[in-house]
């Protein structure tokens, strides 16, 4: 990993930014653009990223987490990925395109075939399911991630999340898009150990320095803001967030969410680790990002405008666990007139909390608000409360200026 480390160390940009990391915010004019926007606008980021593809595997790593079709914004635009596959491939490289869906879901070639992706791939999809590797971690909430061999074997890695809010993790932006790196079952095995918010930023942080991605392209045609990240709130912004350091690009969207990224549980330990002496993976810092456009003129961030925030931003554990005794619950709730009893909610359960009676019950002892089955439900099923449990939330979000994530 020698050569990889050094690759990944730190963005190419360094050079020309005096130390700083570049994100490009591409307007697009529009959230569908002509192919041929989208491909100017990728040639556009690969240029500037100076990479060479010529005869190098690469690995475009879309977020294709359940099969949902592309109209409902969740997975990435297969538009995204066409531009990319091609503008890899005419560059002389070697492109192939692959993720590991949600939950139990080991049939990526049905999830791409649903979500688009595999069409867009033009050929050059891999299914990442088929091999897998065990690697030892110093993560404290693992000993092993169970990844795709393939994830280490490619000699390039570009990043492709969409730009969306998510329950857990306040954003899922390029760091939690390498979660995809998990194979099937194995992400229920982790968001059980790493029950909270603090421990889950942990481990994505381990998770994303296992193979920094070389280039991260976030898909903003489309975001996602509210209680993501499936049953969210799809919105237009016709835009591509693009850069070589991918914690620069997520803190550049937490601005776009409208929030400091340091009121973000994972900004907050990549923070406590630097002070540890651990050097992180990235900058994150305000001062340390130069925000361009397409033609690399410094611009500033613009918030997206009433910005919906998850309603569980800002809750610890230890906080639900209190507001349970006067609110009742915040976990979440099956809606039967949506539920076809598919059992997808049980399966994708890391902590076992539901049975199925027809409709799934949620044994409130055990469920640890990962909120996986409200992501995975494919038919929007299961909701998490918002109305009364949300205000409150909102206002302790306000009052603790967001550290009160756990
Ligand atoms: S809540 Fe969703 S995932 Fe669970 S059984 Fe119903 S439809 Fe299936
Ligand atoms: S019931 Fe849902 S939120 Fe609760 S632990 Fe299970 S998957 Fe997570």
């Amino acid at each position: 990993m020698a050569d990889q480390d050094e690759k990944n160390t730190l963005p190419v940009s360094d050079a020309a930014s005096g130390g700083k990391s570049d994100v490009y915010v591409i307007d697009l004019g529009g959230p569908d653009p002509d192919p041929a926007v989208l491909r100017r606008a990728v040639d556009g980021v690969l240029d500037r990223a100076g990479m060479d593809f010529r005869d190098r595997s690469v690995l475009l790593k879309p977020n294709i987490l359940a099969p949902l079709p592309p109209e409902m914004h969740v997975t990435t635009s297969p538009a995204v990925v066409k531009a990319v596959v091609e503008a890899v491939r005419d560059r002389g490289g070697r492109p192939a395109v692959g993720d590991n869906p949600g939950g139990v879901e080991r049939n990526s070639l049905r999830t791409a075939e649903v979500t688009g992706i595999l069409a867009a791939s033009s050929g050059f999809f891999r299914n990442l399911s088929e091999e897998v590797v065990e690697l030892p971690t110093s993560c404290p909430y693992t000993d092993k991630f169970i990844i795709s061999k393939f994830i280490l074997e490619a000699e390039v890695i570009i990043n492709l999340p969409v730009f969306k809010s998510h329950m857990l993790t306040t954003l899922t932006g390029a760091v939690k898009n390498c979660f995809g790196y998990i194979a099937g079952t194995n992400k229920a095995r982790l968001h059980l150990s790493a029950f909270s918010r603090g421990r889950f930023a942990e481990l994505l942080l381990d998770l994303y320095e296992v193979r920094v991605p070389d280039l991260h392209i976030v898909d903003a045609l489309y975001i996602m803001d509210g209680n993501g990240p499936t049953h969210g709130r799809a919105r237009p912004l016709g835009k591509l967030i693009a850069g070589r350091d991918g914690l620069a690009v997520d803190a550049v969207l937490t601005r776009m969410m409208g929030l400091d990224p340091m009121q973000v549980r994972f900004f907050q330990k990549v923070a406590e680790r630097e002070q540890a002496g651990r050097r992180p993976p990235g900058r994150y810092r305000e001062e340390d990002i130069r925000v361009l456009d397409a033609a690399g003129r410094a611009v500033e961030v613009e918030p997206v405008p009433d910005f919906l925030l998850p309603s569980t931003i800002g809750v610890s554990i230890e906080e639900q666990a209190q507001l349970l005794a006067s609110l009742g619950s915040i976990r979440p709730v099956v809606k039967e007139d949506l539920c076809v009893m598919c059992g997808d909610c049980r399966e994708n359960c890391p902590p076992g909390a539901i049975t199925l009676d027809p409709y799934p019950v949620i044994d409130a002892g055990k469920c640890i608000s990962c909120f996986c089955c409200a992501e995975l439900c494919t038919e929007g099923a299961m909701e998490v409360p918002s109305g009364q449990a949300a205000g409150l939330f909102d206002r302790m979000f306000r009052q603790s200026g967001g550290r009160g994530e756990g």
